[in-house]
């Protein structure tokens, strides 16, 4: 069933009154109406923006990455896009990939430079050639020969803040990867990645992720959230997945598949991140809350829930009738 003009016009007056609500994490859903969730605050314009599109063009891909690069634009979001922080040596490298669970196609790309919406360039390399991961100077190569415009994204914001943590990196000690690994995760502003999962009224489903990865990082290091399984994961016939976090935690375990799948064996959205938590906390022999892992995720009957050890971390929800923020199950 597609989505009634006229209805959806109602449908955006009625989200246009959208509020912020604390929720619980888990909800029921009408699964004849359209859905999008996404990661953190900045999830929330997002998902609305998606939820428009697909009023428009009823493409679940438009729609999520017209969503995402509504986060990419914002230069107050300084972990993906525009505003997104750089690694060590203070350039900024932003990974992104999207993924049509109806037919499995994919694009990602990584350690992209000087291309402000890497989603779109994803895109393009899914539907333009026949490789599924760009990186690096190919990967900015392909975003000019496609005709994006380039620009140099490093904010003044993220250059004093880096040029502080390069003033504090020469009085420490200690091997550099370590020192790369940022102590933001509980705040509840200044991370993260956008990972956007939807769904539309006639069960098509799409994801997208799209971040500047891990503050200072080292140079060329690539996250879970380009990399199909880890950082997003979508399955037209179960559902989807995304993540949030300290992706080397995530990727180890292909935490967005794991989701999946156990969706597939019955599992409900938030069941299925709780699990996937947990059993990369036993594998790994540590707290869950060490490992700054999140996880959302939507499944084929239109439900939603998310999963996290951080305690700032929220999700946005975005239907028809509601636009809002969800506090998801806390694992500690
Ligand atoms: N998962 C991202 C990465 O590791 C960062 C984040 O979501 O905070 O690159």
């Amino acid at each position: 069933m597609k989505i009634d003009r006229r209805q959806f016009a109602g449908y955006s007056s009625a989200i246009a009154a959208w509020g912020c609500v604390s929720g619980v994490g888990q909800s029921n859903f009408n699964s004849q109406q359209p859905l999008f969730i996404a990661t953190w605050k900045f999830g929330l314009p997002a998902c609305i923006r998606s939820l428009e599109t697909l009023g428009k063009t009823e493409s679940v891909l438009d729609a999520i990455e017209m969503g995402i690069r509504v986060a990419e634009a914002d230069p107050n979001v300084d972990s993906v896009g525009i505003g997104g922080a750089p690694n060590a040596n203070g350039v900024v490298q932003l990974d992104a990939c999207i993924m049509d669970g109806a037919t499995h196609r994919a694009g990602s790309v990584a350690a992209l430079e000087n291309f402000p919406h890497p989603i779109s360039v994803a895109r393009r390399v899914m539907e333009k050639t026949k490789h599924v991961l760009l990186v690096g100077a190919g990967a900015a190569d392909f975003a000019t020969e496609q005709g994006f415009e380039s620009q140099v994204l490093l904010t003044e914001m993220q250059k004093r803040k880096w040029q502080d943590w390069k003033t504090q990196q020469a009085k420490a000690t200690g091997p550099r990867a370590e020192l790369a690994v940022p102590t933001n995760h509980n705040t509840p502003t200044n991370h993260d990645t956008i990972a956007l999962v939807g769904i539309d009224s006639t069960g098509n489903i799409a994801g997208g992720c799209s971040t500047s990865g891990l503050a200072y990082k080292l140079p060329g290091r690539v996250g879970d959230s380009p990399i199909l399984g880890s950082g997003l994961y979508v399955d037209g016939a179960v559902g989807a997945a995304g993540a949030t976090g300290i992706g080397e935690n995530v990727m180890r375990h292909c935490g967005s598949f794991l989701i999946v799948e156990l969706m597939r064996s019955g599992m409900d959205p938030t069941a299925a991140c709780r699990e996937a938590i947990e059993r990369i906390a036993n594998t790994d022999k540590k707290k869950p809350a060490d490992l700054h892992i999140n996880f959302l995720a939507i499944d084929k009957k239109g439900r939603w829930g998310a999963a996290g050890t951080d305690a700032g971390y929220e999700i946005a929800v975005v239907t028809p009738e509601f636009a809002r923020l969800e506090k998801p199950f806390l694992v500690i």
